[in-house]
């Protein structure tokens, strides 16, 4: 059986959409600019928000000290041996990637545009620093490029937000995710499962809301306690203001929520994998495909799919 989203998998992945928009194997590749966030500049705040440690982002080979092009000399090298046809999408992904000079944005854009296996670049940010000067530019080169913006939602709770001080409200994730879907772009969003205070009916509240938006990804992320974040030092303090999933509760929710997901939003991830010697917890030892497995075989046994909850309209 096809769904609607065109396939037999039960729910609608990354992964089909890139081999439909592409026709071929397309990679994203991180790269650092050393952008900084303005939760960590003092124009929001300067602690950051409660979970991040930005180094938990960063694959070994991206450093703000080499160039854009040397960074993804070195990712491509890396996929190429075993990949001859791949081709790539530059992933600007540590802190917040809209934020600064237009021009000056433009610019490291490019660089990364004018490696000849580049296709397009997936832009990482927070709703509150995207400028309508940078949307109308990239629109732009939408002709001769993919081009697409992924926020840090993180949760649809204002109330969540602010306990993770993260600077910026709910409001801003709709008001930007509008903005940015009316130039044509892209857009995907992140949510963090299981943040302090949140219950299984708050995440699955979620899905419900992002279901009302033009969201085009989805990335689910579980909750992580990495290293060098304030979280970890409320860890150490007080475990027990953590209620973190173990892998078979998470993948129940994860169930939970596919089901009353909008069938038209593409899901790209379930989970994060922070780098062993930053996570403190909770430490599943599962890779990302052995994760997906085990979604995909929980969907099956409960005979269920993406959206199978959801009413269009509501
Ligand atoms: S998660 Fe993003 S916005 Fe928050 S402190 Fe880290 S880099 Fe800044």
């Amino acid at each position: 059986m096809n769904y609607s989203w065109g396939n037999n998998k039960r729910y609608n992945d990354y992964s089909s959409y890139i081999k439909k928009t592409f026709g071929e194997r397309v990679q994203k590749l991180s790269v650092n600019a050393g952008f900084t966030c303005p939760n960590r500049d003092g124009t929001k705040g300067v602690g950051g928000c409660a979970f991040c440690n930005n180094s938990t982002f960063n694959p070994s080979y991206c450093g703000p000290e080499k160039t854009i092009s040397q960074q993804l000399e070195q990712g491509i090298s890396f996929f190429q041996p075993k990949y001859k046809t791949m081709q790539y999408l530059a992933y600007f992904q540590a802190y917040s990637n809209t934020y600064g000079d237009t021009q000056e944005l433009l610019k490291l854009y490019k660089e990364a545009l004018d490696h000849p296996l580049v296709k397009g670049l997936v832009l990482g940010t927070r709703p509150d620093c995207i400028s309508d000067d940078l949307l109308e530019h990239l629109a732009t080169w939408q002709k001769d490029y993919y081009i697409a913006i992924e926020l840090g939602a993180e949760s649809t709770l204002e109330k969540t937000l602010i306990d993770i001080n993260r600077g910026h409200t709910y409001d801003e994730t709709v008001q930007t995710t509008q903005r940015i879907v009316s130039y044509d772009i892209p857009v995907g969003l992140h949510l963090i499962m299981g943040l302090p205070g949140e219950t299984r009916d708050d995440i699955l509240l979620h899905a419900s809301e992002v279901s009302k938006l033009p969201v085009n990804f989805l990335k689910l992320h579980q909750l992580q306690i990495v290293k060098g974040s304030l979280f970890a030092k409320k860890f150490r303090n007080n475990p027990e203001s953590f209620q973190l999933f173990s892998a078979e509760e998470y993948i129940e929710i994860v169930v939970d929520f596919i089901e009353r997901l909008n069938p038209n939003v593409i899901l790209e991830r379930f989970i994060s994998q922070a780098p062993h010697d930053l996570l403190i917890a909770p430490r599943w030892g599962l890779k990302n495909f052995e994760f997906v497995s085990k979604v995909e075989k929980r969907l099956k046994e409960r005979d269920t799919w993406q959206g199978k909850l959801f009413e269009f309209g509501n």
